[in-house]
């Protein structure tokens, strides 16, 4: 196959689904980068009305109550909260992802991260992982507004399971 057929045959897999102007926006924050978390919430607050919020469970309860989002929590994310997050995100649940994680610091948890991540790449989903980048995703057109999101229909590279 040559490399313009893959990409007609890439064309004809896509599915597409509308992200409407509010979004489900996932939460989390390593310990160390809470703080930057929390500060630009504050500096975007704004911005985020309207929005609803799913968290790790120490990032959601800290943004809840130091910046009065109304968020859901999930277990904390040493506890399996990434993979609740990663989970939800499969399902279509998640539309952006914010995610300070630590650059610095190795973490316990850290195959559920990387499954995390891979999960929003997978999934297409915008993804921050510092303020710069959270930044640009709040202030572009697209997030307070509809964005159509074009995901790879990824089944047909799925092995068909001979029945049981
Ligand atoms: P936490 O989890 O919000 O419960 O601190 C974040 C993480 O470590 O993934």
């Amino acid at each position: 196959m040559k490399a313009r057929d893959l990409l007609t045959a890439d064309q004809d897999d896509e599915i597409e689904r509308t992200l409407p102007p509010s979004k489900v926006i996932a939460l989390v924050a390593h310990d160390h980068r809470k703080r930057d978390l929390l500060a630009w919430i504050d500096e975007n607050k704004a911005r985020l009305q309207g929005h609803r919020f799913v968290a790790t469970g120490t990032t959601g309860a800290l943004v809840a109550n130091r910046c009065g989002l109304s968020v859901v929590r999930f277990q904390s994310g040493p506890l399996g909260g990434d993979q609740q997050l990663g989970a939800a995100i499969s399902q279509g649940e998640v539309d952006l992802l914010i995610f300070f994680w630590d650059p610095l610091e190795a973490q316990p948890h850290d195959p559920d991260i990387k499954a995390l991540l891979r999960l929003a790449v997978l999934y297409n989903v915008p993804t921050a992982s510092n303020r710069a980048t959270a930044d640009f995703i709040v202030t572009s057109p697209f997030f307070a507004g509809d964005y159509r999101q074009r995901l790879t229909n990824y089944s047909k590279r799925r092995p068909t399971l001979p029945p049981l």
